[in-house]
């Protein structure tokens, strides 16, 4: 399993846990994944198949990437929680692109 990814060249780990719960405000809730940039780490729900883990693991690196970029301020300034809808919609497009285009990802890494 996957320990841990790097966003911006910052390695961030990466750890399965059970009944991960998470809390917004003052309500805490169960989740499928969490992304903490003071720890540099994403936490991933054990009680989610295998295929929603991958899902979920590129929701937390989308995070990780807008975060770093300044780019989830920028969207809870427009609006609040946007960064969560973003990243929401744009997780699983993004995971099925990676599926589909292997070739496109071997060119972007270097490749021919
Ligand atoms: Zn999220």
């Amino acid at each position: 399993m996957l320990r841990s990814v790097r966003i911006l060249g910052q390695k961030v780990d990466v750890v399965i846990v059970e009944d991960l719960e998470v809390t917004t405000g003052s309500v805490t809730s169960g989740a499928n994944g969490a992304y903490s940039n003071t720890h540099n780490l994403i936490e991933l729900d054990k009680g989610q198949s295998p295929e929603r883990m991958r899902v979920t693991l590129m929701h937390e690196c989308l995070h990780a990437l807008l975060d770093a970029g300044g780019i989830d301020d920028l969207l809870n300034a427009h609006h609040d929680d946007l960064d969560e809808q973003v990243v929401g919609r744009l997780a699983p497009l993004m995971f099925s692109w990676l599926r589909e285009n292997p070739t496109a990802l071997a060119y972007l890494k270097g490749g021919d």
